[in-house]
């Protein structure tokens, strides 16, 4: 039997424009190239869900437009359940424009269609997915309101939530004490503990603050360091496997698409970082956010 996950969140086209330079305001320039990538961290995390063999339903909101019809194909052609996104008239499809200079990136969000999910937009038929699921993914590019709605009706239905608090901005108390298993990278939990830290003590004390505070799953991803939690009030820091590393976008996104899978197959703490850490290794080493998510079998 598949594991049954719902992923609420957003999905957006990438437009990557690679250039040498920016512009300056008022000034026109010429770009080197421009690609059309499919994401938004709701889309990644259900792709890397499918491709590890989840069932994963998907519930979020594009536009009626070119960009809204290509993302929810990439969605079926990645065995995504789409019956729960909504094609919504006169508003854009999410995109998120990415500007490339010499190896940096400086991205503009502009959410669209994805903020069109409010939290009444969560049917009766949307509330009965969830309370059917083994766990719920979701992240914080839709509306804050429609987060805290959906992590009530997994705590009301005892069901397994991850929040993957991306972006990064600070949370009300209400909303975190509802989450079973919490995964900030650096910046995020630094934003949410209001508190800088530079060293692994300083990172163990700040989350076991929060530990104290919370009574869930905390793990901290650190990027080419690896990811961190603790255990027995220990930190324990899983380090990253070693691979030749093409394009980090969505590392994140499969490192929760796997956690999700490993949460609803009830593996201990330290096999779901094992996972995890080993999903997104193989994430890096391909271009594109969803194109780089391994499938199962990638993984023997
Ligand atoms: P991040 O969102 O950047 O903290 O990354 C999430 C996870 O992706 C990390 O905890 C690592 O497991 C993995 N990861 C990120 N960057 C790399 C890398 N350069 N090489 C291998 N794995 C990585």
């Amino acid at each position: 039997m598949k594991k049954r996950i719902v992923v609420v969140g957003s999905l957006n086209m990438d437009i990557i424009i690679s250039t040498n330079r920016l512009p300056q305001i008022g000034e026109t320039i010429l770009g080197n190239e421009v690609n059309y990538l499919p994401g938004g961290k709701g889309a990644n995390q259900a792709v890397s869900i499918a491709r590890l063999g989840g069932d994963v339903t998907m519930i979020g909101a594009v536009g009626q437009d070119e960009f809204g019809k290509s993302l929810l194909e990439q969605m079926e052609n990645n065995e995504v359940n789409t019956a729960f996104i909504d094609q919504v008239e006169d508003i854009k499809t999410g995109i998120a424009d990415i500007f490339h200079v010499n190896h940096d990136n400086c991205i503009v969000v502009v959410p669209g269609a994805n903020f069109t999910l409010t939290p009444e937009k969560i049917t009766p038929e949307m509330e009965q997915l969830i309370a059917s699921a083994d766990v719920l993914l979701t992240q914080l590019e839709i509306p804050l309101d429609t987060v805290q709605k959906v992590l009530e009706i997994a705590s009301k239905h005892n069901v397994k939530s991850i929040l993957n608090p991306a972006p990064a901005q600070t949370l009300p108390a209400e909303m975190l004490q509802l989450v079973d298993y919490l995964t900030p990278n650096e910046t995020e939990f630094a934003l949410l503990a209001e508190h800088p830290f530079n060293t692994d003590e300083e990172l163990k004390d700040l989350m076991k603050k929060w530990q104290a505070a919370y009574d869930q799953t905390l793990i901290v991803t650190l990027g080419d360091q690896g990811s961190a939690y603790l255990q027995n009030g220990q930190l324990v820091i899983t380090p990253t496997e070693k691979v030749e590393v093409i394009d980090t976008t969505g590392a994140g996104d499969s490192f929760n698409g796997a956690l999700a899978i490993s949460v609803a197959e009830e593996k201990t703490l330290p096999e779901m970082i094992a996972f995890a850490t080993k999903v997104a290794a193989r994430a890096v080493t391909k271009f594109g956010a969803q194109d780089g998510m391994p499938y199962a079998a990638d993984l023997d």
